[in-house]
């Protein structure tokens, strides 16, 4: 296995370990050269999922896509690489599982939130506040309100739910009541 940083051939694997249930190994490589660390999968090819969108145009579920969108949810939380990487691997483990064929992009939504939800309650919610696309900051704070004390049990800014609002939901976007 090549270094993805350096071209070198010089790697090796540092750990190995069993996922999806034993249907891929994820290897945790290193590159004798440079020293960098990268991450490979052993898995059985799969025939692609094609994710549906809303407008009825289709996509090939792409891994690097999921992991971005997640890893933007998770920004200033907790959650370090690894977990987000967990969280990354069980979603596509389960849409690969469940959903065979093809996925509308709500399902895949709902799975995403579903995994973020039991990770921190603050990147569900950002998911959720950029996935549902709320549209009422009443409808928007009813959604941080169900989870406050999971939010408060993580010892975040007592700010949170206003930089939340100024965050993720574009002022143009609010209806406010007059
Ligand atoms: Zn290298």
């Amino acid at each position: 296995m090549k270094c993805p940083f350096c071209n070198s051939d010089n790697t090796r694997v540092l750990e190995s370990r069993a996922i999806d249930e034993g249907a891929s190994i994820r290897r945790r490589r290193e590159c004798a050269d440079c020293t960098k660390r990268f991450t490979t999968y052993e898995r059985i090819e799969q025939s692609p999922i094609i994710v549906i969108k809303a407008n009825g145009d289709k996509e090939v579920f792409a891994r690097d896509k999921l992991l971005k969108s997640i890893v933007r949810a998770c920004s200033k939380t907790q959650l370090s690489t690894l977990v987000i990487d967990g969280i990354v691997d069980d979603v596509e483990s389960e849409i690969y599982k469940v959903y065979h064929r093809e996925i509308s992009s709500n399902e895949l939504g709902e799975v995403v939130m579903r995994r973020l939800k039991a990770a921190d309650a603050l990147a569900y919610i950002r998911y959720a506040s950029i996935f549902k696309n709320f549209t009422s900051l009443v409808e928007f704070i009813d959604e941080i309100k169900e989870l406050e004390d999971s939010l408060l049990g993580l010892n975040y800014s007592p700010n949170l739910k206003e930089e939340l609002i100024d965050e993720f939901i574009p002022p143009k976007k609010i209806k406010k009541k007059k």
